[in-house]
């Protein structure tokens, strides 16, 4: 939009930009056609805007693809968003709030805006969560903010949102923008950055809390020596930073991403487990093998059972939180079977000797490092589906958090019901097989309870 068409439509609005809401509207066509075509929509993909203003970035993406959303604060310019863009959909509230997990019903999202300063890093921090499925980022951002992301090692700019971030995205800082291009003019200068998510295996595997324990432990004071600001938290650190190679002197801006990452898996113990040690155990398992009507007829190993499809037994725990949202877990890519789908809270095969509620117990210790006492929701006979497994459904109660061991699984969430249920609808292929037939069955269990 061109600056008098900018200035006229606020003033038939009655809605003169608001120093509170960070209003500085972008005049400079050009750079805000550059700026959404860094985001590389391609027709039909989804993405979503945040602060479209009046729309003077939204116009480009449009061009691109029809299957957008805006997450607008303003009351003012709500209504003239929804007559300007009667095809997307208009989300009237904070994007630092929104909850993101609302997107995975929609697959992978591109997210892009000319973000309002004062409140850019928590919008950014709650865009760029562990789980969101979001796969690349574009933000006009203060330039401050945007080097202290992109910053190297060793720089006064390399901090812990550097490290907090750059663990899952890789941050391109594209250009500087002069105040001049926006109006009302801002005292600052401002930055385009670009983030791309990391692949799997680019950083070292590493609990995601135990992670951004340590860093903001580490960055706390930056003047002082990391061994001893972290010494509570890491446990013997000398013997840690020997290991990994790391001088007794160091400087938390001293340490690369990879040297954190690496860190937090060496605090945690039998976390920096690597995926071949996680490979070995899985194939020395022994399971009971059942017949038809799930009585034990002997014993085999997991790679004979699974390579002759014979029946055995396998538990699934749903976890849930005070406000009954249910715990998912994403399996990991080094999994044999559906690797990096969403599964239940926990779930694994009853070892021989072992029975169902044993197996429930033990599996949701071991996948997330918590005690609880399930209780037997409902069975489903074995089938193509469960791959051949006799299933007990649990469920149990927890608050978290968890410890989730890398080498098993990806991530983890909570998720309310209702967005589980959407989710599963609009995308299967994103769950485990076996979690959509346990899916089922708590809902069937669910209605006959509501009888
Ligand atoms: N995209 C427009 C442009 O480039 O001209 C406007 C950018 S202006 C810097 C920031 C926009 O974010 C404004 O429209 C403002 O009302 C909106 N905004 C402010 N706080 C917000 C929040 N917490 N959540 C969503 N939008 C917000």
């Amino acid at each position: 939009m061109k600056l008098s068409e900018i200035q006229s439509t606020l003033r038939d609005l009655d809605a003169p930009p608001t120093k509170s809401l960070g209003q500085n509207f972008l005049h400079d066509r050009n750079l805000a056609e550059w700026t959404v075509a860094q985001l590389e929509i391609e027709p039909g993909e989804r993405w979503l805007e945040i602060g479209p203003g009046l729309g003077s970035l939204t116009d480009f993406a449009l061009q691109r693809s029809e299957n957008g959303i805006l997450i607008e604060k303003d009351d003012r310019l709500i209504d003239f968003l929804r007559k300007r863009f009667a095809n997307l959909t208009i989300v009237h509230g904070d994007a630092a709030r929104f909850d993101v997990r609302d997107l995975h019903k929609h697959g992978p999202v591109k997210v892009f805006g000319n973000l309002p300063y004062y409140v850019s890093s928590q919008i950014l921090f709650n865009f760029t969560a562990d789980t969101a499925p979001i796969s690349k980022l574009v933000f006009t951002l203060q330039r401050e903010l945007a080097e202290r992301l992109a910053a190297s090692d060793s720089t006064k700019a390399y901090g812990a949102p550097t490290v907090l971030i750059g663990k899952n995205w890789k941050v391109q800082l594209l250009r500087t923008l002069p105040p001049s291009v926006f109006s009302p003019v801002p005292k600052v200068d401002s930055a385009v950055v670009a983030l791309t998510r990391r692949s799997a295996g680019e950083m070292p595997e590493c609990d995601a809390a135990r992670f951004s324990e340590l860093v903001k432990l580490g960055f706390s004071q930056r003047r002082k020596q990391l061994g001893n600001l972290i010494s509570g938290a890491l446990g013997p650190w000398r013997a840690a930073f020997d290991s990994l190679q790391i001088p007794q002197k160091v400087r938390a801006e001293n340490l690369s991403i990879a040297q954190w990452c690496q860190l937090a898996a060496w605090s945690e113990e039998g976390l920096s487990r690597n995926s071949e040690e996680g490979a070995q155990d899985v194939h020395g398992e022994i399971f009971d093998v059942v017949d038809e009507q799930d009585r034990v007829i002997g014993q085999r190993s997991r790679h004979e059972v699974h390579g002759n499809n014979l029946l055995h037994r396998a538990v699934h725990v749903f976890v849930f939180n005070k406000k009954n949202e249910i715990f998912l877990q994403r399996r990991s890519r080094w999994k044999d079977v559906c690797p990096q789908r969403w599964d239940s809270s926990a779930a694994g095969h009853v070892d021989s000797g072992q029975d169902y509620d044993q197996t429930a117990v033990r599996e949701v210790f071991e996948e997330l490092g918590v005690e609880v006492s399930p209780s037997l929701t409902g069975r489903i006979d074995a089938c193509a589906d469960t791959g051949n497994e006799f299933v007990n459904l649990y469920q149990a109660r927890h608050e978290g958090p968890f410890r989730l061991p890398p080498a098993e699984i990806e991530s983890g969430e909570w998720f309310s019901q209702n967005q589980i249920q959407e989710w599963t609808q609009a995308r299967p292929d994103d769950f485990a097989p076996g979690f959509l037939r346990c899916w089922s069955l708590w809902l069937h269990s669910r209605k006959l309870e509501d009888l």
